[in-house]
């Protein structure tokens, strides 16, 4: 089997995207970039709990099903669209996560109304409203996140998150819906105060040398 320590990181992701309450069912997708024509995609409307790795689909960079047993995720144009705009992409979390779908149904961005919005960037966008798994949607998404923002929000649907490595990638969308619950939370009681774009673009600064031991030798 090719890549099968990449297609067994895909099925602990998507288990742990379910654990973590961040989707449903066999809701959400997870793709990872391994080589400009190399692509491994979870199934589509597998549960996870029996998902294995050799369910997880490789596909060229025109889509096509290389190995792997099942039909790729529906939501295949959206991965490969966002790979094509976004050189920096080299994994994309798709989730239904109940916080952050709600801004989307309201038609709301997520403001950020706390510092960790920045993993995403001044705020989280909001695509407009097309069917599930349509290259609509697909351009939808994209459209929205440009090259400024790591996380769009899908109309009446969940969110979408990139990044430079699967961890990356899945730690915006869980940082972004923890975001997303305070937002909602703040609003409940009371009125939040936003934090301002000068704010917000000093802490996207920062994020890049987070956690370095030698912050000055980075970037
Ligand atoms: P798949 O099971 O086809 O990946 O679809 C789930 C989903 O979230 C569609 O947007
Ligand atoms: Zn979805």
């Amino acid at each position: 089997m090719q890549y099968r320590n990449e297609r067994e990181t895909v099925v602990r992701y998507c288990r742990m995207m379910l654990s973590a309450g961040l989707t449903t069912g066999s809701g959400g997708n997870i793709s990872i970039r391994l080589a400009d024509d190399a692509f491994a995609i979870s199934p589509t409307g597998i549960d996870y709990a029996a998902m294995e790795a050799t369910d997880v689909c490789m596909v060229d960079a025109a889509g096509n099903v290389v190995e792997g047993g099942r039909l790729p995720s529906s939501e295949l144009p959206m991965h490969l669209a966002l790979y094509r705009a976004r050189s920096d992409a080299r994994a994309v979390v798709h989730t239904h996560s109940p916080y952050a779908t709600t801004f989307a149904c309201l038609r709301e961005t997520i403001p950020p109304v706390h510092y960790l919005v920045g993993f995403a960037g001044t705020h989280v966008p909001l695509a407009d409203y097309a069917t599930y798994g349509t290259d609509a949607l697909a351009e939808n998404a994209i459209r929205a996140m440009g090259q400024d923002f790591n996380a769009v929000l899908l109309a009446n649907h969940g969110l979408l998150a990139l990044g430079a490595s699967l961890e990356h990638a899945y730690a915006t969308a869980e940082e972004i819906e923890l975001v997303a619950r305070i937002a909602f939370q703040a609003r409940a009681i009371g009125t939040p105060v936003h934090l301002d774009d000068d704010e917000m673009l000093r802490v996207i600064e920062k994020f890049k040398t987070y956690g370095s031991q030698n912050p000055q030798e980075e970037e």
